[in-house]
């Protein structure tokens, strides 16, 4: 397989699909760069071997074209300025001028263009409303139509195809996917932020260091219900924690008060039990506690045994005897996976559980293991703690991260390796 470090990209146009969807605030100004910075060892590997790059994105969720509130020229002079190379702009993806401006481009020029997502095509979904469902695949028929020619129009203002943009590749959309097959296996590649995030993927996914242990939190089952289970074919301990406990609690008898609890997934928990045990995975539940009168930081708050919750008082974290009963498991591990918080760590008063994930991440990757923190709120806990440094990684890419971990096939990577 190609790779962006083995590829001399001198001489040569390269059309780089990197993810700047970037928060901006009512005055069209960037809000957090980090997904412009994470791109920029690809763009300035590119430019300094004497290549040049045209850079694709899509920005929010456009309904028209063009739809100026998306438009990418609001980023367009902080991309110069973190690139060191004034970026020249293309007011459309594609149509003469852009193609134009992407034939003139010289050896250490950039060229980014406007907001992929302007086009229907990019997504190759139909845009409006219909009357039925008929009315809508035969829209549908003509987007997925003129997606080719997109597509073509894109793939041809370029000699090869890097793809860094990790928090799309679950999406088969022109851009991320469908690109890849207008270069062969010597010209297209990921870039060095998807290469980490694959191979971060790979450690735990396949090629796993044993034991392996992955921490599940967050608020519900049933938002995590593919992955554990795919994770049941895979780990050596599962730590159940957050709002999902309380269901598992009340499956098997306890008394959990007011706390969060999915009553139609009572069945569903005691099922998830009876695989892991045919599998040979060790559940790992809370045995305590935190507990609070009512759903606020400033709550009264006791410890307590997870299944003894008394009438009116709900759990909002773990307490010490569990604290202590996840960290010997992690700091026992050789990979781990960790998403979603321990509690309601949002509240500045329930926030030690998931410190003490954390904390016992940093000390097992100190010593060997590797450790992968990803899918969202745990991503935030990491940060929030200032443990980010002290993990193996950090995935940037959340719904992307979580189909990887349901066992699921990444259209954007499938699309690269070509099988
Ligand atoms: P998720 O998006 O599923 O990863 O869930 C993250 C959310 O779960 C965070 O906003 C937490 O506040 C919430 N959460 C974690 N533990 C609890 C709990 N015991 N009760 C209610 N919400 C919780």
């Amino acid at each position: 397989m190609q790779t962006i470090d083995k590829f001399n990209f001198a001489g040569k146009k390269a059309f780089v699909r990197v993810d700047f969807n970037v928060p901006l605030n009512e005055n069209a100004e960037i809000t957090d760069d980090n997904r412009i910075r994470a791109a920029l060892p690809t763009l300035k590997k590119i430019l300094a071997d004497g290549g040049s790059v045209i850079i694709a994105s899509h920005m929010g969720r456009p309904k028209k074209n063009p739809d100026t509130k998306y438009s990418l020229k609001a980023i367009l002079a902080h991309v110069s300025e973190l690139l060191g190379v004034d970026v020249k702009f293309a007011p459309d993806c594609v149509g003469d001028e852009a193609a134009k401006m992407a034939s003139e481009l010289k050896a250490g020029e950039a060229l980014l263009l406007e907001n992929l997502r302007f086009y229907a095509e990019e997504e190759g979904k139909p845009r409006g409303e219909f009357a039925n469902d008929e009315e809508k695949a035969a829209a549908k028929k003509v987007v997925k139509e003129s997606q080719k020619a997109f597509t073509a129009k894109l793939a041809s203002y370029a000699d090869c195809y890097v793809n860094d943009a990790f928090g799309t590749a679950h999406r088969a959309h022109a851009s991320t996917a469908l690109i890849a097959k207008y270069f062969n296996e010597d010209s297209r590649m990921f870039g060095y932020l998807m290469e980490k995030e694959v191979i971060a993927v790979q450690k735990v996914m396949t090629d796993t260091a044993r034991p392996f242990t992955a921490i599940m939190g967050g608020s519900k089952v049933s938002s995590k219900i593919e992955i554990i289970e795919n994770l049941l074919t895979k780990v050596d301990n599962l730590i159940i924690a957050g709002g999902m406990t309380y269901t598992f609690t009340k499956a098997m008898g306890g008394k959990i008060g007011n706390s969060i609890c999915e009553n139609d997934k009572l069945e569903m928990a005691l099922d998830l039990l009876e695989k892991a045990k045919k599998n040979n995975v060790k559940i790992v539940l809370a045995v305590d506690a935190k507990i609070a009168d009512s759903f606020s930081n400033d709550a009264k708050t006791a410890f307590v045994p997870v299944d003894e919750i008394p009438d009116n008082w709900q759990g909002l974290d773990i307490g010490p005897k569990t604290e202590k009963i996840f960290g010997d498991v992690i700091k026992a591990s050789k990979t781990i996976l960790w998403n979603g918080p321990t509690g309601v760590f949002e509240f500045d008063n329930f926030t030690h559980g998931s410190l003490s994930v954390g904390e016992a991440i940093v000390e097992a990757t100190k010593n060997g293991a590797f450790s992968l923190v990803g899918g969202g709120d745990s991503v935030a806990c990491v940060n929030k703690f200032g443990l980010a440094d002290g993990v193996s990684y950090v995935s940037t890419g959340g719904g992307a991260l979580l189909e990887a971990i349901e066992g699921r096939v990444l259209p954007g990577i499938e699309a690269i390796r070509g099988f």
